[in-house]
């Protein structure tokens, strides 16, 4: 007797198998693409061996793949004749879930359920052990799809969402278990490339786990090098035993693969290395074409660049900017890196070392002549050609994006909204540091709602200007009330709006742009705007204090001090404010966003005091100054300065005990109130 084993699948398998199963997507023929990717992938790893001079079985097959159908049976089946899998390695890679796509699946189809919001990215990062209860938590997206099956059922899969998890299925790929979209059972037969062991037989019906056994006698008889996967096919999926559907779902999805696909002995895919094309003759929508294949993404991309250099070091490449937005700092990690070739041959997938992370947003492939086939993937990171490769392919990039912000202006600044937040970080990059800073874009006080660059700053800068002025704000609307920003608007002074915490750290990596230097609006003394004159139409001046108003007003600046204690670190008359009654104004160094970031790195929450500038002259100023020269003890003006220093913080974004403002202010409200009404008689 053949020894049999059964074994569970694990509790994250379990979960992807039950939404899979009991749910209907209309995207399901991407079971096709998973399986002829993993039978190219088998193929890529044996033509990598033998290219390295390993010994493999059968060493003359060629290397394909063959698709082939019975309809009596109905079971449809795909073989390669690749590196194959042995025995332990059935049960260890066909019995867990794929990390690579399955996982991040999970997460979003986890807050997909959730409405949305939280996606909780690889929380249970496949730590269970097989067969524990877990699989009936709250958030369980394997519940959640079981109860919205008969719902999506009764749409003959017409519905626009295409059952729960449709549109992630179809774009990240989740791997072998997809076959189970549309299969009650499957078998897999496989016969490993190295060694000498016979054929393994793996079986499963996707639903409590799977058998794995050797094939003696006469089973094994008749199987090649490599893996065999027969899908015995659901009634209500027959399509994908008709020839001509299974056709078009191949050339769609499968038609870039670097290896003959045969269905039913025809030859379907032609043109695999599209980058050794010349360029004039590959159309837009073969580019297009070639960017869905490798990235699943929906959307055709923004641009391509086709690049063929001979000089300092040959290589071909197909880099894509993709036109939706790249998630990389969450989850994609993994993932960026271009794919590296060496005479056609796979040498490496998202290759991490042909372009620095803050092109990370960059998709496609390189390809090299110079490149010894049987590199180790350990060598590559010191290896000096792919160091050329890196710099020559980040000039054309820089390049191409420069000719692009020149002549497409709008299609700048798509890549720019979509990709400007990582290329910021660009400001790291010595060598080209000064090419990346021509390149970045920012909202300003002068730049409606759009994005300017800094050259572009530089040109409407006033005539003896020698600084780039920025403020940090969440967004435009908050730097515009920035009491900070009251005077460079007064005197027609253009302001950078730094938006996201990158944007400082990268101004201050650039350190300066051309002559200027960039500053923080927070940091400005008085004297350094004076010599401008002052725009038509601004606010005009206040008037000045007379001698007995300042007089008052220096006693209600050391009443608020009392008032405020060490709240602040000092109280002073500021000469930058016209229209605001106060701004909080840092001692030194640091502006208040870079203060608030460094206090979150260092983990405390304990607020440096600051500076508080009042503006004497301004109404309520005055007022506070006529009340404190009857009343120094007035209940009142204590609520009124410390409401005037909270509304102060709020502005600054540093205010964390928002109701004592709210109280405060409902108090002061109903005071005015109470004086209206007396003194209207309502
Ligand atoms: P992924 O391809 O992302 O790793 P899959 O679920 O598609 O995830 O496949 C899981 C693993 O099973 C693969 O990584 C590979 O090791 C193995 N595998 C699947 N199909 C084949 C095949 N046709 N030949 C050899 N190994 C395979
Ligand atoms: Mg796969």
């Amino acid at each position: 007797m053949p020894k049999i084993e059964k074994r569970k699948f694990r509790a994250e398998t379990q979960k992807v198998l039950n939404i899979l199963t009991h749910s209907l997507y209309t995207n399901r023929e991407i079971f096709l693409r998973e399986l002829l990717s993993n039978a190219a992938d088998a193929l890529e790893k044996l033509r990598f061996t033998q290219s390295g001079g390993g010994e493999v079985r059968e060493a003359g097959l060629p290397l394909e793949i063959r698709v082939s159908f019975d309809k009596i049976a109905g079971v449809l089946q795909i073989s390669d004749t690749g590196m194959g899998m042995s025995e332990s390695e059935l049960v260890d890679n066909l019995g867990t879930i794929a990390r690579s796509g399955s996982e991040r699946f999970l997460a979003d189809i986890r807050a997909e359920a959730a409405g949305g919001e939280d996606a909780a990215p690889g929380k249970e990062a496949g730590t269970e052990e097989a067969g524990t209860e877990e699989a009936a938590g709250e958030a369980d997206p394997g519940r959640a799809a079981a109860e919205a099956g008969p719902e999506q059922e009764g749409d003959a899969g017409e519905g626009a969402s295409g059952g729960i998890g449709g549109q992630i299925i179809g774009h990240f790929g989740i791997g072998f278990y997809s076959v189970f979209m549309v299969a009650d059972s499957v078998e897999v037969v496989s016969l490993p490339a190295r060694g000498d062991a016979g054929p393994c037989l793996w079986t499963s019906d996707g639903v409590s786990g799977f058998s794995v056994r050797r094939l003696e006698g006469e089973e094994a008889a008749g199987y090649r090098r490599g893996t065999t996967v027969r899908a015995k096919i659901k009634k209500d999926a027959s399509e994908f035993l008709e020839k001509y559907h299974l056709e078009s779902v191949i050339r769609k999805h499968s038609n870039f693969l670097p290896f003959p696909i045969f269905l039913e002995d025809e030859r379907l895919n032609s043109t695999p290395a599209l980058w050794r094309e010349p360029r004039s003759g590959v159309s837009r929508e073969q580019y297009d074409e070639f960017y869905k294949y490798l990235t699943y993404d929906e959307k055709p991309p923004l641009d391509v660049l086709h690049i063929s250099v001979d000089a300092p070091v040959q290589f071909n490449a197909l880099v894509f900017i993709p036109d939706s937005e790249q998630d990389y700092f969450a989850m994609q990690q993994e993932r960026w890196g271009l794919d590296l070739y060496a005479r056609r041959v796979l040498i490496e997938r998202a290759n991490k070392d042909l372009v620095p992370n803050y092109l990370s947003f960059l998709k496609g492939v390189v390809d090299t002549e110079d490149l010894p086939l049987n590199i180790s993937r350990e060598s590559l990171q010191e290896n000096l050609v792919l160091r050329k490769i890196s710099r020559t392919l980040v000039k054309h990039v820089f390049n191409h994006l420069e000719k692009m912000a020149e002549t497409e202006s709008g299609r700048y600044e798509s890549f720019w909204k979509l990709h400007g937040k990582y290329f910021k970080f660009a400001f790291n990059d010595y060598v080209n540091k000064d090419r990346a800073a021509a390149l970045m874009r920012f909202s300003s006080s002068a730049a409606e709602g759009g994005c300017i660059g800094l050259d572009c700053y530089i040109g409407r800068a006033k005539p003896g200007q020698k600084e780039i002025w920025h403020v940090s704000a969440s967004t435009p609307e908050a730097a515009r009330v920035n009491p900070h920003l009251e005077r460079f608007l007064r005197k027609g002074v253009e302001v950078l709006y730094l938006l996201e915490p990158v944007d400082e750290f990268a101004l201050e990596g650039l350190g300066k742009y051309k002559d200027f230097s960039f500053k923080s609006v927070e940091h400005a003394d008085g004297a350094a705007l004076d010599a401008f004159p002052d725009v038509e139409g601004a606010a005009p001046a206040p008037v000045a204090l007379s001698e007995e108003e300042k007089a008052v007003s220096d006693s209600l600046l050391a009443r608020m001090r009392t008032i405020l204690g060490d709240k602040v670190k000092e109280i002073r008359v500021s000469d930058r404010l016209a229209g605001s009654p106060a701004v909080l104004v840092s001692p030194e160094g640091f502006s208040s966003s870079m203060e608030k970031l460094v206090r979150a790195m260092q983990k405390t929450d304990e607020a440096p005091a600051k500076i508080l500038e009042v503006n004497p002259e301004h109404p309520v100023l005055r007022a506070m100054a006529r009340i404190c020269a009857k009343d120094p003890d007035s209940a009142l003006l204590a609520d009124l300065t410390l409401n005037l220093f909270d509304n102060v913080r709020l502005l600054d974004g540093s205010l964390d005990d928002p109701q004592l403002m709210a109280d405060r202010g409902l108090r002061l409200l109903d005071r005015a109130l109470s004086w209206y009404t007396d003194l209207s008689g309502i």
